[in-house]
């Protein structure tokens, strides 16, 4: 190879060498370059990361530097509540779901007195233990181990229930344990002895307060017994008085004796009842009765006094209202007695009027009655009309002082309606009149509701003669009712005026201004002979009289029931009958109240024979155990004009000789006697009785005007009572009732039995 060639192979080389050196420079500095750039990217990123590393360092500080003062916090929280719960009065611990305690409190650690044992860690169980081993706990009735049984028969429940147990130093804790969700049990164990020595001071005092409730009603009981056993003498011996020969002056005297203590009677009555009432004693005794009956009743007795005064009693009952109920009538009496009375008692002229209607809910058989006394009386001033239902409460004034009372009436009345569920309420106004109203639900009885009359097919037109509107308005209204026209006139003049031959029946009242029922009737007569004329009067004498007999249909007494205005109705076209209209009113009046005639209204004639008996008739004989020699001398003379044979027993134990010596047909039986009293000699009298066909009627007579006597007497095998002051009448009916066949009638054939009352 030459040498150019070689210097060009080397040329070419070093171009070669050249080039791949400039390839391999260009390739370093993109190299390079391409490293710069990382280089810087990575710069970067450190100064990023070094960055957030920073931020990271500073928050964990302050995480750190919070969670330090949060869990400073916590631990402080957590001493003050471990403070607080110290600080407790009650005792407070907690334990596992193994029942093994954790904590408590010093309140809780100190019921155990400083037995270490009791710590966290020790179990309910053993607690328990260490309460019965150390007589911490007073067990009361149980055992010890029944005790701990019962205890942890509690504690083991999913719930226990509060429980109160009572310590050694008669101290009372309230346990109260709450299972929360993990199975721990907090503890409570509250101190309640003052609560319950509070309690126990507060049944102390109901205790003797009740006992010194008892003791009231017991000193009522005997104090109306003590009072009540001497007013039969004085009322008793009053009444003897009135019977015998005696000057005007002295009558006056005795009446006075006799109805001051009659007075005197009523007083106790309502305090008794008041203070019955007050203590919750008073039993309501509910049985079917008659109520237009027995509203009747309450207008009979105090008929005497309206009267006196002028006035006019007057009753509407509703014409399409039942009669029959069930209710107490002894103290619905009592309500109509006291408002009624009331308003005789505040009206010096006009007129009463008891309404009587009511609304029926046949749902459940009851009417809700509504009933109102309305009085043309003196009023009472509209600041006083609630004071007047408070007890002992009466309006003062002038025109008030001169009435008697006691201001009980109407706290009785109010509670007797409050018991029986209804409701009172009274309007007034001062000068003009009151009216008494009270709602009373009731629930309609069977039997024989009075229906409306079949009246005579030619009674189509009925004239009243009445000068009282009111007493008009209701016969009218009671006349429409039964489907008749009525023409109503207010004086015998306008009556005569106003007669027509469309009218068949006048209906006049006795007492009218100017001419009179009975003058009226006797023109009529005259001109109009064929109209029958039915009086209304309010005196009984009238119905007996022939003279007034012959002039009218029919005479009926006033408040007129409706069953006597129904049968003189009835009774009109068939004249015999006439007669039997009346002895029915007759009866009517006198059957409802056998036991109360009044103002000289005949008791009811004894069915004894009036024949002179046959000799072989033996007398009656009575038994009257009765230890009070007054009292003995009381009876004798109230049975004096009788025929009978009378003997007294002192006591129990005679009465019990003489049933067997004497073989009573009637025996009346004083209840508190010495030796042995009357429920034990009744008792006596019936075991004897056992083996025998006899059973003697005893009718007991006490004092005792209490609830709850009348169910002990007829317990012990009496038959009946009677209570003190004793009443000829009721005497008298007593025996006529229990007339045994054979023997003679009591009755003498003289005398009348008129009672007095
Ligand atoms: P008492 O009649 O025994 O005084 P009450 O409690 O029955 O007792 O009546 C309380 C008072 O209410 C009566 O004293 C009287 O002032 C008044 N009062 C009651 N009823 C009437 C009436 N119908 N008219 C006017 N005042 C009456």
């Amino acid at each position: 190879m030459s040498l150019a060639e070689k210097l060009a192979q080397e040329r070419r080389a070093r171009l070669a060498a050249e080039r791949l050196l400039e390839l391999k420079q260009a390739e370093l500095t993109d190299a390079n370059r391409k490293l710069g750039r990382h280089a810087l990217a990575l710069t970067k990123r450190i100064g990023a990361t070094q960055a957030e590393i920073a931020t990271f360092r500073d928050e964990n500080e302050k995480v750190k530097s919070d969670l330090n003062t949060a869990n400073e916090k916590v631990e402080q929280a957590e001493r003050r509540l471990w403070h607080s719960i110290q600080a407790f009065q009650d005792g407070f611990a907690f334990f596992d779901s193994n029942s093994k305690l954790i904590g408590a409190n010093t309140a809780y650690l100190n019921i155990f007195e400083g037995v270490e044992e009791v710590s966290p860690g020790v179990s309910y169980v053993r607690i328990l233990q260490v309460l019965t081993d150390e007589g911490l706990i007073d067990t009361e009735e149980l055992s010890s181990s029944a005790w701990r049984a019962m205890m942890t028969e509690r504690w083991m429940s999913p719930m226990p229930e509060p429980t109160v147990v009572r310590l050694w130093n008669d101290r009372y804790l309230k346990l109260i344990d709450q299972r929360g969700h993990d199975g721990d049990v907090v503890s409570l164990a509250l101190d309640i002895t003052a609560t319950v020595h509070y309690e126990e001071e507060l049944r102390a005092a109901r205790e003797r307060a009740e006992a010194a409730n008892r003791a009231k009603s017991a000193f009522l009981a005997n104090m109306s017994h003590e009072i009540r056993t001497p007013m039969n003498g004085v009322v008793g011996m009053a009444e003897l008085l009135s019977d015998t020969p005696l000057s005007e002056e002295q009558q006056l005297y005795a009446r006075t004796i006799k109805n001051s203590g009659e007075a005197l009677l009523v007083i106790i009555n309502d305090v008794l009842d008041y203070s019955k009432i007050e203590a919750e004693k008073l039993v309501l005794h509910p049985e079917p009765f008659d109520l237009e009956a027995c509203t009747h009743e309450v207008i009979m007795l105090l008929q005497a006094n309206a009267r006196d005064k002028g006035l006019t009693l007057l009753v509407d009952y509703d014409l399409f209202m039942p009669t029959n109920f069930i209710g107490d009538p002894g103290r619905i009496r009592q309500i109509l007695t006291n408002l009624i009375g009331n308003a005789v008692k505040f009206t010096n002229e006009g007129h009463v009027t008891a309404r009587i209607t009511g609304v029926p809910h046949p749902e459940d058989n009851t009417v809700m009655l509504h009933i109102s006394i309305e009085d043309s009386g003196i009023g009472i001033p509209e600041d006083k009309i609630q004071h007047i239902f408070g007890e002992f409460n009466q309006v003062e004034d002038e025109t008030n002082r001169q009435f008697e009372g006691t201001g009980l009436g109407l706290a009785i009345t109010e509670r007797l309606i409050k018991l029986m569920d209804g409701e009172i309420w009274v309007e007034s106004e001062f000068g003009q009149g009151s009216c008494f109203g009270f709602r009373l639900p009731l629930v309609v009885a069977d039997g024989s509701q009075i229906n409306a009359p079949e009246l005579p097919e030619d009674l189509s037109c009925v004239m009243i003669v009445d000068d009282m509107e009111i007493n008009r308005e209701i016969l009218n209204r009671q006349l429409q009712r039964l489907g008749l026209t009525v023409i109503p006139v207010s004086s015998g003049a306008e009556a005569l005026d106003a007669m027509t031959p469309e009218v068949d029946l006048v209906i006049t009242d006795r007492n009218l201004r100017g001419m009179d029922g009975l003058k009226l009737a006797r023109s009529l007569r005259q001109a109009w002979q064929d109209v029958p004329a039915l009086l209304l009067s309010s005196d009984p004498a009238d119905a007996q009289d022939p003279s007034i007999r012959d002039l009218f249909a029919g005479v009926l007494l006033k408040p007129l029931p409706r069953g006597a205005l129904f049968s003189a109705l009835a009774a009109l076209n068939t004249p015999p009958a006439l007669d039997s209209a009346l002895a029915e009113q007759d009866a009517d009046s006198t059957a409802s109240a056998p036991s109360l005639p009044t103002d000289g209204a005949a008791a009811p004639a004894p069915a004894a024979t009036q024949d002179a008996p046959p000799s072989d008739q033996r007398l009656m004989r009575i038994l009257a155990a009765e230890d009070n020699r007054t009292n003995q001398l009381v009876f004798r003379k109230m049975v004096k004009d009788l025929n009978i044979d009378l003997r007294f027993a002192n006591n129990g134990l005679e009465a019990v000789e003489l049933y067997q010596s004497f073989e009573p047909d009637l025996i009346f039986m004083d209840i508190s006697m010495p030796k042995m009293d009357g429920k034990e000699a009744t008792q006596a009298i019936r075991a004897l009785e056992q083996n025998s066909q006899r059973r003697v009627q005893i009718v007991a007579l006490t004092a005792h005007a209490m609830d709850g006597d009348a169910d002990g007497i007829l317990a012990a095998g009496l038959d009946d009572y009677l209570t003190k002051p004793l009443r000829k009448a009721l005497i008298y009916e007593r025996i006529i009732k229990n007339l045994p066949q054979g023997a003679l009638s009591p009755e003498p054939q003289d005398s009348d039995l008129r009672a007095t009352g």
